[in-house]
């Protein structure tokens, strides 16, 4: 069986194609030691780390010309050898119901999606950690288009920064902070596997939790995964943030066809180290997604069995049912709507919340598992996907 691709052999560096590094995605430890590396005295890195870090992450500033706490000459040496970069936004489409979907490109060319979600009460940033991804559900769309690369920490955060530019979100310095804010919610569910890209989404969502920066509770937080096993006890101890897991199906047999990381870790692992995650995380409860496809896993007795897994382990649930998001050439069609609602029944009568999440841009396909960058060429043949649909055998 062949290892995952981790991040180690595909993340580029940090360092810009022409030379200074990006100071945008560095922990505060690494921005302390590339100031250190440049000339920066040990005993005022700390507190340049802070002024730095606050002019980036809490106010938004790219230019160090403006971080007026700074002393002139110490800018300008700044300027020389460091930047402050993003991924630049190659097109914004908005849709119907106000979700906006940005294109963003990052280095070597290659594009992720980024989607806006603006509900009544807050405003959800869906995050890609990859450009294309391993796996192969096959619901999926971006699971037909090969891993191209895992995204840098600072490629991850730096959507969410894209975002507050569009929204212009960004606090102006001696303003109060506001509390009601644009951009609310982070939801890691874009393009990717972010379990398989740990070290850069952890990276990542440090910086944007850190209470001198983006500021966004942990509680706001919530990173979805089809289901790798190993990452998730991590997952609870290095980012702490809400988790949502790529349930789809009761048994082993229909979750080795639409999720075939299953193959590897099957439903009982699962729930075993779901079962402790609340607890390892202080969160309190996981998010089940469940994708409702006709005639395949929605079934009353899918959904009884739903209950008597997540009852077994005594998991604190919610169950969020999403109407299948179909895209051209997708095997499935989506189950009927009085068949979704059935299903949501059954599972609120045995006491958990059972939402239905409504399907949100459809009309600019930005509705979850639609997303693929139409530019990447790199498809999965029919081969590389039955070989990798085969994961653990
Ligand atoms: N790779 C991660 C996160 C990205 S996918 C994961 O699999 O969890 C975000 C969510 O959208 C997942 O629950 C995924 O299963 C679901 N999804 C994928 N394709 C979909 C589609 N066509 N319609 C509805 N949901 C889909
Ligand atoms: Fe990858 Fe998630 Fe799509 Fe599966 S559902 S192919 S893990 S992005």
């Amino acid at each position: 069986m062949s290892a995952p691709i981790t991040q180690d052999v595909l993340t580029v560096a940090r360092r810009l194609p022409d030379g200074p590094v990006n100071l945008v995605g560095l922990t505060r430890q690494q921005l302390r030691d590339v100031l250190i590396a440049n000339g920066t005295p040990e005993k005022q890195a700390k507190m340049r780390v802070n002024q730095i870090w606050q002019w980036i992450y809490q106010w938004g500033v790219r230019d160090f010309s403006v971080m007026t706490n700074l002393a002139k000459a110490y800018r300008a040496q700044l300027a020389e050898r460091f930047a402050i970069e993003i991924p630049e936004m190659v097109s914004r489409q908005v849709s119907a119901d106000g979700t906006r979907k940005y294109l963003v490109r990052i280095a070597g060319g290659h594009e992720v999606e980024v989607v806006y979600i603006p509900e009544e009460d807050r405003g959800t940033l869906c995050v890609s950690s990859q450009v294309g991804c391993t796996l192969t559900c096959s619901f999926c769309h971006t699971g037909t288009q090969k891993l191209v690369r895992n995204l840098t920490a600072g490629e991850i955060v730096g959507q969410i920064m894209m975002a507050r530019d569009d929204l212009e979100e960004w606090p102006t310095p001696g303003a109060p902070k506001d509390e009601t804010r644009l951009l609310s919610n982070i939801v890691l569910m874009g393009m990717g596997e972010p379990l398989y890209n740990f070290d850069n989404v952890r990276d990542a969502m440090k910086i944007a939790m850190d209470p001198e920066g983006i500021s966004l509770s942990r509680r706001r937080i919530t990173l979805s995964t089809s289901g790798v096993v190993p990452e998730i006890a991590r997952t609870a101890e290095e980012i702490g943030c809400m988790l949502a897991i790529s349930f789809h199906a009761t048994t082993d047999e229909v979750r080795d066809r639409l999720v075939p990381i299953n193959k590897r870790w099957n439903i009982e692992t699962l729930l075993e180290a779901l079962a402790s995650y609340p607890k390892a995380s202080n969160s309190e409860r996981i998010t089940f997604e469940y994708v409702m496809l006709n005639g395949v896993n929605d079934s009353d007795e899918d959904a009884r069995r739903l209950i008597g897994h997540i009852r077994r382990h005594q998991i604190p649930a919610k169950i969020n049912l999403i109407p299948f998001n179909e895209w051209p050439g997708a095997p499935y069609r989506r189950s009927s709507n009085n068949r979704i609602r059935a299903f949501a029944d059954i599972i609120y009568k045995a006491g958990y919340a059972s939402p239905i999440r409504t399907p949100r841009g459809e009309d600019i396909m930005a509705a979850c598992g639609q997303l693929k960058s139409a530019t990447e060429r790199a498809r999965k043949s029919k081969r590389q996907i039955e070989a990798e649909a085969g994961l653990g055998n």
